[in-house]
């Protein structure tokens, strides 16, 4: 088996992560924060991470605007 792992660039990954899954979902290098619009009602929601920034969106979706579902 031929191991090699390339080291991602980080401004790749984020790119074809971001269009991959996180649909929307926009990281700011500055301060570090991830944010997103809600493609429903228009809110701008902003989390510390990505994992954050999911829990609140799908919150927001099924319990505030319910866009989606
Ligand atoms: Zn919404």
């Amino acid at each position: 088996m031929n191991k090699h792992y390339d080291i991602p660039d980080p401004f790749q990954t984020f790119v074809s992560k971001k269009y991959a899954n996180a649909k929307g979902y926009i990281h700011d290098f500055f301060t570090g924060e991830w944010s997103y619009k809600c493609l429903t009602c228009k809110e701008d929601m902003s989390a510390p991470s990505r994992k954050i920034m999911t829990k609140i969106r799908l919150f927001h979706t099924r319990n505030e605007c319910t866009g989606g579902y």
